[in-house]
């Protein structure tokens, strides 16, 4: 049976070693690191999310700062209130919930986050300097922010001691937010890497003969249990809620990956819940605190 990569515990564990590191860096160069959160609009999902970042930052040391905008707030609006973020030496990092209101133009928004506090990692620039680095470990110095979900999978993978140098990776889904950047960051790790998509021939093939399945998909259970080879590690990535009468709510949330099946041959694999998603708010707080870390240097 597969050893379980458990992202709850991994994410408490990297928290608390951030919450050391921002005490440590206000003591000793007076610099409190703090994250400015633009919320637009009422959608409960965003609400959420919003408060669990609040919740991380205090675990965290971090300052964190809301910002309300009304549903019916005018770009320009928006645009003034990133510009006046860009410019407070109080913020390190500045986050806007996405998706943002119809009438907002959500790319506008990105590109006029500073990028040395874009601690999302989504700014092109960010994005472009990772693609020039070449190796991972020069990031930091390199002023680059990576993206949270995708940096959490090579936290897990890292923080569970699987090999990745010449490790075979395939990757399934090629988006922005996850599947693009994740294998980016496995080939800047020494991986070779396939990346999948909806139009790759032989799927099951190509995962059978990976040594790292990363599956980011968002399809309930659709990677097998027998796709995945004799001593592989697993790492899902896919949220889904599927009806489950059994359950008290009648739903429950289940990954890309068939997980009984697939701990039956994998070495190491993460659950869902409880693996990746617990990963993103730490990056992003891992991101607050580097850029925090950046901006005493200078
Ligand atoms: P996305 O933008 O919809 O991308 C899905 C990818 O899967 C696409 O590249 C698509 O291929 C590929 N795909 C779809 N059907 C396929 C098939 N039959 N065979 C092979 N590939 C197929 O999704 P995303 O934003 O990357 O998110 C993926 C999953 O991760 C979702 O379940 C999402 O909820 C979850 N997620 C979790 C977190 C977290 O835990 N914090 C964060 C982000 C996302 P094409 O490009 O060819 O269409």
């Amino acid at each position: 049976m597969a050893q379980i990569i458990d992202g709850k515990a991994v994410s408490e564990q990297l928290k608390a070693e951030i919450g050391a590191a921002v005490l440590k860096l206000k003591e000793e160069t007076g610099v409190q690191a703090g994250l400015a959160v633009i919320l637009v609009g009422e959608d409960p999902a965003s609400q959420v999310y919003v408060k669990n970042k609040g919740i991380s930052c205090k675990q965290c040391n971090i300052n964190s700062i809301e910002h309300r905008l009304p549903a019916d707030a005018k770009q320009e609006d928006l645009m003034a209130l990133i510009d006046k973020l860009n410019n407070d030496p109080a913020i390190h990092g500045i986050l806007c919930q996405l998706p943002l209101p119809k009438h907002l133009d959500e790319n506008q928004v990105l590109l006029a986050i500073d990028p040395a506090k874009d601690v999302d990692g989504f700014h092109p620039m960010n994005v472009g300097k990772f693609m020039t680095l070449k190796k991972f470990s020069d990031m930091a110095d390199a002023g680059v922010f990576l993206p949270c979900t995708p940096y959490g999978c090579i936290e897990l993978l890292q923080r569970s001691g699987v090999k990745l140098d010449g490790a075979n990776a395939v990757v399934i889904g090629r988006s922005n937010i996850v599947g693009k950047p994740v294998a980016m960051m496995l080939m800047s790790l020494n991986c070779t890497v396939t990346i999948c998509h909806s139009r790759t021939k032989n799927l099951a093939d190509v995962v059978r003969a990976a040594d790292i399945v990363v599956a980011a998909i968002g399809s309930p259970e659709f990677v097998k249990g027998d796709w995945i080879g004799k001593g592989a590690t697993v790492i899902d990535v896919g949220v889904n809620r599927i009806s489950d009468p059994a359950a008290k709510s009648g739903t429950r949330l289940v990954g890309d990956v068939e997980y009984a099946a697939a701990s039956e041959n994998a070495a190491f694999i993460t659950p869902v819940p409880g693996g990746v998603g617990p990963m993103t708010i730490a990056m992003l707080m891992k991101n607050t605190l580097m850029s925090a870390q950046r901006a005493a240097k200078k």
